[in-house]
């Protein structure tokens, strides 16, 4: 029996199950169920919510996200292996835990949600960057979502919370910080995975803004963002020739030295150079 339920230990639910890790699937996992609850607790005050899970392979988040006491758990897992596991765990807490077998890039979880939402997330590495440009680009803000929390490698983490001028800033961190507060709360060394990934990893936890720092049009701050990153050595003129004929013009009307490079701009910038471009 394991520490925060009743339970069989990971490693158990792993032999039983024959869950040999598959590096296709990005997995990783997380077997100590200590850490698996610690990790959840950094979602923060779950009794009201409902928690949208990424990828819950043998349950080890799941079960910490559970024994904290999140009000029910929705969880979209790609391995079917890992259902009879998970189907333990809903048996265990029952009425708190649906499991979808499928691929989150192509699923819509949120007719399977009831608001307030928190997701939280050990996310596959082949797919965490597409989901959180995902989440943190919708047409229409607030998001569905409260707060994500959300497992990465330490490289990734770092442009998510990255300043100007560092090397790490870029369209991650544009994106992340023009629509929420996003920190680094937890580091874990390979060590704490099995099997252990080559890198380090970190927790991010990013609260959703009532509004955007800014105003812009997600779309268009995209676009300019990932053309201007694109080619972060060149300078705006030349990076961004293609988003305007124009573009020294708006450049300058957005406030910005067409001779300054992406690197250089603060978020308060793009988001001036979007509504330039928006424009049309
Ligand atoms: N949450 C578990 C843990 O912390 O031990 C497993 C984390 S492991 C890094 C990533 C999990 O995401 C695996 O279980 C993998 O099968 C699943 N996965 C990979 N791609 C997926 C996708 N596109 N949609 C849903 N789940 C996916």
């Amino acid at each position: 029996m394991s520490a925060i339920d009743n339970l069989p230990p990971l490693r158990e639910v792993i032999n039983t199950h024959e869950l040999a890790a598959r590096k296709s699937l990005g997995q990783n996992f997380l077997l100590d169920l200590n850490l698996t609850a610690k990790l959840a607790r950094q979602a923060g005050d779950m009794a009201d919510c409902d928690v949208l899970e990424i990828g819950p392979g043998p349950g080890g988040l799941t079960r910490g996200l559970l024994a904290e006491g999140a009000r029910h758990v929705l969880a979209i897992e790609k391995d079917r292996r890992c259902l009879p596991a998970l189907a333990e765990v809903a048996e265990h807490y029952p009425g708190r835990l649906t499991v979808i077998e499928g691929d989150a890039l192509e699923i819509d979880p949120l007719s399977h949600l009831t608001p307030p939402i928190r997701v939280a997330a050990n996310l596959p590495y082949n797919v965490g960057t597409e989901l959180l440009v995902r989440w943190l680009t919708p047409p229409e803000w607030p998001p569905f979502w409260q707060s994500l929390t959300l497992m990465f490698q330490r490289e990734v983490a770092e442009r998510i919370v990255a300043t100007p001028g560092s090397k790490a800033y870029g369209r991650l961190a544009v994106l992340a910080q023009w629509r929420s507060d996003a920190r680094i709360v937890m580091q874990l060394p390979p060590g704490a995975f099995t099997p252990p990934p080559k890198v380090s990893s970190s927790v991010v936890h990013l609260t959703a803004l009532p509004e955007p720092r800014y105003p812009a049009d997600p779309a268009v701050l995209s676009r300019v963002v990932a053309m201007a990153f694109n080619q972060r050595r060149k300078m705006l003129r030349s990076a961004l020739k293609g988003a305007a004929p124009d573009i020294e013009d708006r450049l300058q009307a957005a406030g910005l030295k067409p001779t300054d490079r992406a690197e250089q701009i603060p978020l308060e910038g793009f988001c001036a150079l979007a509504r330039e471009i928006a424009k049309g």
